[in-house]
């Protein structure tokens, strides 16, 4: 997992002081079932930190490209996303005793890494079933070939018309 560390020591020495940062991160490629998630580029982001006495709380947002299967014609395609979030980040404990604060982040010798929280996001809002297109034609239901690709339609009734005679000869034959 890579990092994207925010030294927020000045920050922590004042509360409600706040911290505007910009920067990229590097996602990891994951893998989904028998699908793998690429992200080509860096994500870009630019957050806002405020010290809230408890933690940080961390405003932002993100942008970057995800590399997908299309839920339809299974081709890669390249989806655009930019992400808003906030979310809190709070002291690991000391002592030992957990303080158990649901969904936050945790915030570790004066540093605070935001690529995990940008991770998180970004992942909630790639979608489940994505389209490379709204208007995408999918796969053939009778022989499977792209339809974006090669548009086509399997004409049944004009095949049946040309074979007729054929039929009808056979039929008389038969006879
Ligand atoms: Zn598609
Ligand atoms: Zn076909």
């Amino acid at each position: 997992m890579n990092t994207a560390e925010i030294d927020v020591s000045k920050l922590l020495e004042h509360s409600s002081d706040e911290l505007e940062v910009f920067g990229e991160v590097v996602l990891e490629p994951i893998k989904l079932g028998d699908k793998t998630i690429e992200f080509p580029a860096p994500f870009s982001f630019s957050v806002r930190l405020s010290n809230v006495g408890e933690g940080i709380v961390v405003n932002g947002e993100t942008s970057g490209s995800v590399r997908l299967h299309c839920g339809r014609c299974l081709e890669l395609f390249t989806y655009e996303t930019t992400v808003s979030f906030e979310e809190l980040a709070v002291f690991a404990s000391e002592d030992g005793e957990e303080r158990e604060v649901e969904d936050a982040f945790k915030l570790a010798d004066e540093k605070l890494d935001v690529a995990p929280i940008i991770y998180q996001n970004v992942m909630v809002e790639v979608p489940i079933r994505p389209l490379c297109r709204e208007e995408c034609a999918g796969l053939c239901a009778e022989c499977g070939r792209n339809l974006n690709e090669e548009p086509h339609e399997h004409k049944q009734e004009r095949i049946d018309e040309r074979l007729a005679p054929l039929r009808d000869f056979f039929n008389k034959e038969n006879k």
